[in-house]
């Protein structure tokens, strides 16, 4: 573990999984704002493990945008909002989407290995329990909020010991 600037992460990551997908969807059109708290405290961290749980939720979150966007809704604009704020001993690091959402019917499964709404081929269902068991390992938290039809936010609370 070494004392790391999140926002760095958070830029890199989400930059890379927008690029990745507009790579192999040329059709692929969504937005993204970043939102990062100039006065970030480092937090120390694993910076690997750190990097795949937010590349895994913000690929969740562009992949839950276009799907949406693929409906056809009028005046629907794909968009993933990353932030980042200070706590009182550590960092706040949300992943915002205006997607679907998550049915209440499945809230709890999503943190399970291998459950995936995904078609074969586009999703292991390990990205949110793997992110949940680094979050876990470091000491932290994982939280998601989701309304049906309008779209979800992943929270991670980290600390510094
Ligand atoms: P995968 O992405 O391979 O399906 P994950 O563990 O990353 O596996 O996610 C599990 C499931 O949780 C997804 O298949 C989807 O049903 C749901 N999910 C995760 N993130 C979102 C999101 N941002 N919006 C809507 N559903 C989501
Ligand atoms: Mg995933």
């Amino acid at each position: 573990k070494v004392p790391t600037d999140l926002n760095l992460l958070a830029n890199e990551f989400l930059r890379l999984s927008y690029h990745g997908i507009r790579a192999k969807d040329k059709a692929f059109n969504a937005d993204f704002e970043i939102g990062l708290d100039e006065q970030l405290p480092k937090v120390t961290v694993v910076p690997q493990d750190i990097g795949r749980v937010i590349l895994n939720l913000v690929n969740n979150a562009f992949y839950a945008v276009n799907e949406k966007s693929k409906l056809g809704i009028e005046g629907f604009q794909p968009k993933v909002i990353v932030s980042s704020k200070k706590t009182e001993n550590g960092v706040e690091l949300s992943v915002q989407d205006n997607g679907n959402g998550i049915p209440d019917s499945i809230k709890e499964k999503i943190f399970q290995p291998f459950f995936t709404t995904k078609p074969t081929g586009s999703g292991t269902g390990l990205g949110l329990s793997l992110s949940y068991d680094i979050i876990k390992a470091h000491g932290g938290e994982m939280k998601v909020e989701s309304e049906e039809g309008k779209g979800t936010k992943f929270i991670i609370q980290l600390t510094n010991p």
